[in-house]
This record gives C-alpha cells, structure tokens and sequence, in this order.
C-alpha cells in the first residue's frame, strides 16, 4: 500500500505499534503533546514539528517568519496541554547553496519569540540536505492539576475557538501567528477546560480528534464559527494552520465564562456548538464544500 492511500493519521496509527512505551509515560502518541513523568505537582511535556522548504515555505518567503513559525507550532502544542514552554532543541537541514544570512535570519525569528515566551535554546543538529529543513523539539511543564488533553470532552459541553479562522496561508498569518499561550494559561487557571487542542489542521477535522478522543459527538451552530475576513464556512472549517485553540468547558463554566466575557477586553472566547453522547454525530466538513 501506497503512504497516499493510509492518509497522515492512518500512517501515524500504522507506526504506533512500533513505538515501545514504558509504563512510565502517562501520553504518548496521540495528543498536543506527550505527557511525562516529573515531579509531584508538574508533568514534562514533549513536542516536536518540522517545517520543509517547498511543503511548508519557499526561500522567498522571510527566512525570520519561517523560524518564528517553527516554534510557535511548537509553543502551540505545549499551550494545548494547559502547559508552558521551558527548553527547545533546533535542528537544520540546510543546502549548501545557501547564503549563511538566511540561516542567521531564521535563528533571529526563533529567538524574538523564544524570549518573548520564556524558551531557551539548548542544543540542535545541522546536516547538509537538498532542501532547507527546520525541525524543533520542545519540552515544557504543567501543574499536574492544569493538564487538558484530548480526552475530557462530555455531552453538553460547549465547544469554544479563541479567534477567527480560515484562509490563514494566503493571509501570511500561518507563518506569523502568536500562540494562545496567554489564552490556555488563562483557561486552564480559572476555568479548566474539559479538552483542548490547537487547530493546525483544519476546524472539523481537529475537532473530530476531540470527539474520537472523548468518545462523544458535536452539533455545531455553523453560523457561529468566527470567520476571518472574505472567508467562507467551508474554508473556516477546512484551511487549517490557524493555531487558535478549540476547547471543551462543562455547561456550568461555560456560562461563567460568557458572563466574565462581557464584563472585560482581555481576550474572546467563541462558543461554537455543544457536544453530545451520540458519537455518529461527527463534523462532516465535506457537506460544506459547496460553500
Ligand atoms: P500536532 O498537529 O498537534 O503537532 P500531529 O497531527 O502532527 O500533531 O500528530 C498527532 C500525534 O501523532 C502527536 O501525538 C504526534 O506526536 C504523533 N506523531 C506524529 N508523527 C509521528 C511519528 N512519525 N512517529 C510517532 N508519533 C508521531
Ligand atoms: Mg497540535
């Protein structure tokens, strides 16, 4: 069989048997972010994302944007778990074509957001490859009673995005977004989502990973969905790599949260829908196609 017919997860299912995990790893495959043992009040979280000349940029596209955005994926994962980022590891691929500038440029782009987040470089690799290749792995920390993973979502929950979506790529904003970290962090200090992940892939999809995860289903108030400027409902639900975080919040702190809302400008939070018991209720992305 052919990598195209298995799909992505397909594949990442198919290799998971292969993944040896000791009883010791509290998540591994399947989540933001792998969730590890550390101390008594905190778990390790442990994430990595690569980023390929010609899949995910081009050369003309600004070498500071490509590495800001090879962490920020990363961040986004940590900030999904209800965590914070600590300590990263940067590894290159680099042509050897390649005016030494570009590197440094992209290195200047990890940096401003390393230390606006709080993430200190470690280490890396760099090897000589036909393509320019950006690979970071992230660790970070969560209070083991702040941890949000994928799972928690029940019947009756509402379903919340923290910003507008769609047409991320051709706006720029997949390489210069900011991670919801300040927005995760918030959540889970006052109102402990019941599940959450980030949206790299696409609303439906990323929300049917919650749905299988939580083993529930989801009706959404599609005329709902925050929607970024000229963008349809299809796209909205399809483009992906937006970054904004979908989370889950039991009905009684959902409400709480609509009335804190009101009353200040800090952040939004866009209630979307609500999940149900019946798991066949899955988001159908494709029925939107037309729009
Ligand atoms: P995200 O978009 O949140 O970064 P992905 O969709 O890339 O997550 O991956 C989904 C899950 O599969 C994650 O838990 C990730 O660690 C895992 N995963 C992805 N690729 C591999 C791989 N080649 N080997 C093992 N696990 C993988
Ligand atoms: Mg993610």
């Amino acid at each position: 069989m052919k990598i195209s017919q298995l799909g992505e997860f397909g594949l990442i299912d198919a290799l998971k048997k292969f993944a040896p995990s000791s009883k010791a790893v509290i998540k591994g495959i399947g989540d933001d972010a792998a969730v590890l043992p550390f101390s008594k009040s905190e778990y390790l979280l442990f994430t990595t994302d690569m980023l390929a000349e010609g899949t995910h940029f081009t050369r003309r596209m600004s070498p500071q944007l490509i590495g800001h955005k090879a962490l920020a994926c990363n961040i986004s994962d940590i900030a999904a778990m209800g965590g914070y980022p600590t300590f990263a590891v940067v590894s290159i691929g680099i042509p050897k074509n390649l005016p030494v500038r570009f590197v440094e440029e992209m290195y200047k782009g990890i940096q401003l957001l390393a230390q606006s987040f709080n993430v200190s470089i470690v280490g890396g690799d760099t090897i000589k490859t036909d393509k320019i290749i950006i690979n970071i792995a992230l660790l970070g920390l969560v209070e083991k009673k702040f941890l949000v993973t994928r799972e928690g979502a029940r019947p009756d929950d509402w379903v919340f995005v923290t910003g507008p979506l769609g047409n991320s790529l051709k706006s720029g904003r997949h390489l210069n977004f900011l991670p919801r970290l300040a927005q995760a962090r918030f959540l889970v200090e006052k109102f402990k989502p019941s599940a959450m992940m980030d949206i790299s892939d696409g609303l439906a999809g990323d929300l049917n990973h919650i749905l299988k995860a939580s083993q529930v289903g989801a009706r959404l108030d599609y005329t709902s969905i925050p929607r970024n400027k000229g963008v349809g409902l299809s796209q909205a639900l399809n483009d992906g790599e937006d970054f904004e975080l979908l989370f889950t919040l039991a009905p009684i702190k959902a409400r709480s949260l609509m009335d804190w809302q009101v009353r200040q400008e800090l952040f939004y939070f866009y209630p979307i829908g609500t999940i149900t018991a019946n798991v066949k209720e899955k988001i159908d992305s494709k029925s939107f196609a037309h729009f």
